[in-house]
């Protein structure tokens, strides 16, 4: 097997310790980003991990970056999707852009990171995907019916793909985080956070290290029977999936 694994939006917060999680677990990882070059630049730095750039929501640029990837590195075995945004904003105020733009990159990414890889793996009769939901996709939280909307349906995919593929010898699997300590949840004013936490039974938010922890184990043979799971790792926030 190539150990070759891509964590889409690999270059920062959460996914930044999937990396380097699987670099320490023995793959060679790929880690995209879409913009802060500066960033990306700076982990590659630190950590000699691969960066590259495209944007998850553009389906030639996902085709193209897979393709320099395998062609760089090797055939993939994981794939990691990660990459997401926020755009916030009650429902009777938001616009369209808004929807869409957190449809696009949480969402439409499922498909166009996950649809150039999946022949390769049939073929191989072995393949990881990944992919990272939220909480707020299994419970819905107001001001976020973009990002809820788009976490469920990753969901969905999830258990779909999984069904499809299960004979292949791929797995596919679903992370659900609580709030993590990221720049995503940074943006969250201080008042609301304090709101958040206060809600949050184990009294913290969460680490990214604890979510790559989980996206480690499930890359592994060890999680072989493990598929179409949707895992919480919330803090004792919410239990169902
Ligand atoms: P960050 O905002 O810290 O990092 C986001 C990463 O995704 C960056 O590397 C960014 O690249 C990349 N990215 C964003 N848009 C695109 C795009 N269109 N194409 C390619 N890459 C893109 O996010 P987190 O680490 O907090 O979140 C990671 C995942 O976890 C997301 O899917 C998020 O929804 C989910 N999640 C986060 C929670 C939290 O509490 N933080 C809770 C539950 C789920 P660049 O650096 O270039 O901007």
């Amino acid at each position: 097997m190539s150990n070759v694994a891509i964590v889409t939006g690999g270059t920062r917060g959460i996914g930044a310790a999937i990396s380097k999680g699987l670099k320490a677990a023995g793959y060679t990882v790929a880690a995209t980003y879409a913009g802060n070059t500066e960033k990306a630049e700076a982990f590659r730095a630190e950590t000699g991990i691969h960066v590259y750039k495209w944007d998850v929501a553009d389906p030639q640029a996902c085709h193209d970056g897979i393709a320099q990837v395998v062609s760089d590195l090797g055939a993939v075995e994981v794939l990691v999707n990660n990459a997401g945004i926020t755009r916030d904003g009650w429902f009777h105020k938001m616009d369209y852009e808004q929807w869409s733009s957190v449809i696009r990159t949480n969402l439409d990414s499922m498909f166009t990171m996950s649809r150039p890889v999946i022949d390769g793996m049939r073929e191989r009769g072995h393949g990881r995907i990944i992919n990272i939901s939220s909480i707020n996709g299994q419970k819905g939280q107001l001001g976020q019916v973009n990002y809820s909307a788009a976490k469920a349906g990753v969901i969905g995919f999830t258990k779909a793909l999984a069904a499809e593929t299960a004979r292949k010898g791929i797995t596919v699997n679903a992370i659900c985080p609580g709030y993590i300590d990221t720049d995503m949840v940074a943006a969250v004013p201080e008042k609301v956070l304090e709101g958040i936490i206060a809600g949050i039974p184990v009294g913290r938010l969460g680490q990214a290290d604890e979510i790559a922890a989980a996206v480690v184990y499930l890359a592994s043979a060890q999680a072989a029977f493990m598929t179409g799971a949707v895992m919480t790792i919330n803090g004792g926030q919410y239990y169902a999936n």
